[in-house]
């Protein structure tokens, strides 16, 4: 890949990892060593790479290895802390994840909202934890205390818990849209979007169609003053680049032509 600094596929990449680099994923007292593997795969897939273990009940075995598929390299690199204070002490904001709503005196976000948070704060140097809890019992109120806000995935009210990796495969997809969405469009060398036509442009457009509509006698002799305000309702909305309005004028010379060819043979 280029190294470019005008290539915007190097640029939005950058973007993204930067962010991405701060973020951490925290397993607090995970039980099955089978979701530590299938969490390390849902951060590797959404572009996330930091997995950070507090005290697990079992270190990662061959089955954390197996559910991890391809994200061995995630899982090799995990730090294990003894203490969640440990875990985050570098963080700027901690995000504790918990299936039940409400059940504690923290503002409460929304995955969306919790995203977006996330990458802004990474994008602004900050290191982030999100805070995953024990699967059987989740996180104890003094691991909650650490954290800056609560967020729950708005599930099932009768049915609130995911499987460990799935939440953080919500919270993680969450975090790539946020980081897509700031990052500057992926573009290819060579397909660097052209900016829309100028208003200059547009408007000898405008004119060159309202000659065309005249000349294939469109109008029939409606007045032509409605039909030209939808199409060009339609046209700016479309937001055409230059290159675009060069192959609609040369459309609408053919069609002047052939008008007035037809023109001749009737005279
Ligand atoms: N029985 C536990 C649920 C544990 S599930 C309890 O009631 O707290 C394991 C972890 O997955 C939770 O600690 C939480 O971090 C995460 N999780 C599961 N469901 C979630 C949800 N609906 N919203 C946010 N996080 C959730």
């Amino acid at each position: 890949m280029s190294t470019d600094p005008t290539s915007g596929l190097s640029t939005a990449t950058t973007a993204l990892t930067s962010a991405s680099d701060r973020i951490r994923v925290v397993l607090v007292g995970t039980q099955h060593p089978g979701n530590i593997g299938s969490a390390a795969r849902a951060m590797k897939t959404m572009g996330l790479s930091r997995l950070v273990l507090v005290a697990p009940e079992r270190a990662p075995d061959a089955d954390s290895y197996a559910l991890a598929a391809g994200a061995d390299d995630v899982l090799a690199a995990a730090a294990i802390h003894p203490t969640l204070a440990e875990a985050i002490a570098d963080c700027r904001v901690v995000l504790g994840c918990t299936a039940r709503s409400r059940r504690i005196a923290l503002e409460e976000l929304e995955p969306r909202e919790a995203g977006v948070r996330a990458v802004r704060d990474a994008q602004g140097g900050g290191e982030i934890a999100l805070v995953f809890g024990r699967e059987r019992t989740g996180l104890s109120n003094d691991e909650y205390e650490l954290c800056h806000a609560a967020v729950h995935i708005p599930a099932n009210p009768d049915y609130s818990s995911l499987n460990l990796a799935m939440a953080v495969q919500v919270l993680s997809y969450e975090i790539r849209m946020a980081a897509l969405a700031t990052a500057p469009a992926a573009v290819g060398e060579g397909e660097r979007p052209e900016p829309p036509a100028s208003h200059a442009e547009m408007e000898s457009f405008f004119a060159q169609l309202a000659e065309t509509l005249d000349a294939i006698d469109f109008h029939k002799g409606r007045a032509p003053e409605s039909a030209m305000r939808k199409l060009r309702r339609l046209f700016l909305r479309a937001q055409p680049d230059a290159r675009e309005v060069r192959i609609l004028r040369g459309v609408l010379a053919d069609a002047q032509r052939m008008a007035r060819l037809a023109g001749e043979r009737g005279a």
